[in-house]
């Protein structure tokens, strides 16, 4: 036996520490079950397993084939889909592997725009959509903070994309999937959804539906799903190959199967079967009665939290929210995202700076903060206690000189917390 890695464990004890202890309110964020958690640490992860079920590169894939199947099987049921792909490393994988099969390098894709809410792989610049593809982007309309389609169907006649992105990173609102294919329709362009952060109240029908508007969907799982750290592909009625897309040979093939070889061998080798498992898992939570509860939860929490964000006189993007986060305009408070982020960690509550549509400041300094309750509703926080949260918020930004006082509210925080033991 190999002597017991003490400083590693020892930080894992204090990342955990630091789990229990601060109100996690960053919307990308969730803590996974107990059983996620131990499938993530399982013997799987010795497996190689390139390939598919039932055609593997590998020995030795009769159990992993298995897992792998439930995975896909369960999934498929959650959206209704049908067809997953569930072998992403992340969510930018899933997006790499979708815009490397429908695109050729130098072709067109319109996304949201990274500083109004968008994400790095819908065409940033410092990211390999930004470096492969001609990029343009639509973004919300600086009165309500909300998508203009009439916009966005503007740009698209306008730049010609042969992709579209609908979906986003920070945007509290739902998106009309309908109207987008309409667009995406009106160009001839392939519409992919990334939901990768509404994609729980997706599955339970609190937000609109992108399976049957969207060539393809994809998703990270580790948000809203509460899985494990990664990403998914889904298909719903456009399973057939609508464009005539080619593989490198020239063939014209199904979706399915140049989404499939995009992802391996196009952009990964061997998939991660302890996180394909824990996916399953994770999957077969969100078919219970209990994760639809959970789910139910987080937006009821958000709405609370955007009423006591209100009495509280934060400004708001948009004015609210539909779904499960909030993105807060600090700019009456005359003080930055950074520093916010800064001050609130102090105080033992986490959550990021953002920057807020036609932001003055700059992305490292930014006018806003992301709050987002998946995280806090798994630890059993109710409506209630989302005004106690932006009293604590309020708080500590009124005194963000006064280093005791920030004490003060983190151990407030922190004994409230342990009353909401995870693990
Ligand atoms: C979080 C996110 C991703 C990427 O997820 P990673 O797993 O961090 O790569 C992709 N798209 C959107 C819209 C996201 O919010």
């Amino acid at each position: 036996m190999m002597e017991l890695d003490n400083f590693i464990f020892d930080l894992i004890a204090q990342e955990q520490d630091r789990q229990m202890k601060d109100l996690e309110l960053i919307a990308s964020e969730n803590y996974v079950s107990p059983q996620v958690m131990q499938v993530t640490g399982s013997v799987l992860t010795n497996k190689y397993a390139e390939g598919y079920p039932g055609r593997r590169y590998y020995a030795g894939c009769e159990v992993v084939d298995q897992v792998e199947q439930a995975a896909i099987d369960r999934i498929k049921e959650v959206f209704n889909a049908s067809y997953a792909n569930v072998q992403p490393h992340s969510g930018s994988q899933a997006n790499a592997a979708v815009l490397s099969a429908c695109l050729k390098p130098g072709d067109k894709i319109l996304g949201f725009d990274l500083v109004q809410g968008g994400h790095l792989t819908h065409g940033a610049s410092v990211n390999f959509s930004g470096k492969l593809y001609k990029t343009s982007f639509y973004g919300v309309d600086k009165e309500t903070g909300f998508l203009n389609y009439d916009q966005i169907q503007e740009i698209a006649l306008r730049e010609r994309p042969n992709l579209i992105i609908a979906g986003a990173t920070a945007y509290s609102r739902d998106i009309d999937y309908q109207r987008f294919r309409a667009i995406a329709d009106s160009v001839g362009a392939l519409l992919l959804a990334d939901i990768a952060h509404p994609a729980g109240l997706i599955a339970k029908g609190l937000l609109s539906d992108p399976i049957p508007h969207c060539h393809v969907v994809t998703s990270t799982t580790h948000k809203t799903l509460r899985g494990p750290r990664g990403g998914i592909i889904l298909m719903g009625a456009d399973f057939e190959n609508p464009f005539g897309l080619q593989d490198n040979k020239g063939n014209i093939r199904m979706m399915s199967s140049l989404l499939d070889a995009s992802v391996f061998p196009g952009n990964q080798g061997g998939p991660l079967m302890h996180i394909i498992a824990a996916k399953a898992v994770a999957f077969g939570e969100i078919l219970t009665a209990e994760y639809d509860s959970y789910i139910r939860q987080v937006q009821r929490n958000a709405k609370a939290f955007e009423n006591a964000l209100r009495t509280h006189n934060f400004d708001m993007v948009s004015g609210g929210t539909d779904n499960h986060l909030l993105l807060i305009d600090l700019s009456s408070w005359s003080i930055s995202g950074r520093e916010a982020e800064l001050v609130l960690n102090n105080a033992g509550i986490t959550l990021n700076k953002n920057m807020i549509p036609f932001d003055t400041k700059s992305a490292l300094q930014t006018s806003g903060i992301r709050v987002g309750t998946p995280a806090i509703t798994t630890r059993g926080l109710l409506e209630k206690d989302m005004e106690t949260i932006v009293d604590l918020m309020g708080d500590a930004l009124r005194s963000k000189d006064d280093a005791n006082k920030l004490k003060g509210i983190k151990e407030k925080v922190s004994s409230w917390m342990m009353d909401y033991p995870l693990y």
